[in-house]
């Protein structure tokens, strides 16, 4: 075995002014997670499905003309801006749901959103199929059969693209989420410009998420639907409170759980905006 051992310090260095430490690095609360071969097997076949479907789509002739292709890019940018809310309704319900409130395979997922609060280096040092293994048993099944799809009903392409979009995007929000709490550093310049211009949901947006009590900025895709999630209030009857639907799902929790949901134990005054809308 190699061991390496600290050069020895001699007089000249010994007697040279000593120069700052540098910084600490950044500390990570927990050890590496890799991903196992099934995971990484469920992972590779996701990937070759949608290069299947994305072969199929163009064999059948779904962007052939100017009017399909333009049929087939609104698909696809409607699911884009579909998976961001859809991340943030998700996000929502995992951080304040009560785990042991939920069927035993879904508590895991609960407790893992709930103790990254905690936490929030922990999703860092996940490799790719292990953060999105939660996921991507549902989407490579769905991603199989939606490369079938695109081979034998050409008719349907904008529809086989937009749920093949939607399925990948909701593996990359993992990811992306991943990022938002990694430094410009580890991230890159690429990374960097993606999350500069909205691509990828920027760091700010996210660290926001964190910052104000888990109350707001849900959305985990790109974040640009939590605009509608955190700003768009409406009634569900006329006397009912105007809050946004964020405060409504909760109300709904502490409903049928019959315990607050977390973000009300964070931020005080919470609960009561959201039953009373003052
Ligand atoms: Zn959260
Ligand atoms: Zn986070």
């Amino acid at each position: 075995m190699k061991i390496q051992t600290a050069p020895q310090p001699t007089l000249r260095t010994l007697n040279k002014p000593q120069s700052p430490p540098p910084p600490a690095p950044i500390q990570d609360t927990v050890e590496i997670e890799r991903a196992t071969p099934m995971q990484k097997a469920i992972a590779y076949t996701g990937v070759a499905c949608t290069a299947a479907t994305v072969a199929g789509l163009i064999h059948g002739g779904a962007f052939a003309s100017v009017g399909s292709g333009l049929a087939m890019a609104g698909a696809m940018v409607g699911s884009y801006v579909l998976a961001d809310i859809s991340t943030g309704l998700v996000h929502h319900f995992l951080d304040n749901v009560r785990p042991d409130f939920l069927p035993k395979w879904m508590q895991r997922h609960a407790h893992d959103f709930q103790n990254h609060h905690d936490h929030p280096r922990d999703v860092v040092h996940r490799e790719f199929a292990n953060h999105t293994a939660g996921t991507q048993v549902f989407t490579t099944p769905m991603l199989a059969a939606l490369a079938a799809t695109s081979w034998t009903l050409p008719a349907l392409a904008p529809l086989t693209a937009g749920l093949t979009v939607f399925a990948n995007c909701a593996n990359l929000a993992q990811e992306f989420h991943r990022r938002a709490h990694m430094s410009d550093a580890e991230n890159g310049p690429v990374i960097k410009t993606a999350q500069k211009v909205g691509l990828m949901v920027p760091k700010k947006l996210h660290a926001a998420h964190h910052g104000t009590g888990h109350n707001s900025k849900y959305a985990l895709l790109n974040g640009i639907t939590n605009k509608v999630l955190d700003d768009f209030e409406f009634r569900l009857t006329p006397n009912g409170p105007k809050t946004n639907l964020l405060r409504k799902m909760e109300v709904g929790l502490y409903k049928l759980q019959g315990s607050d949901p977390n973000a009300w134990t964070e931020t005080p005054g919470l609960k009561e905006r959201a039953l009373t809308g003052k």
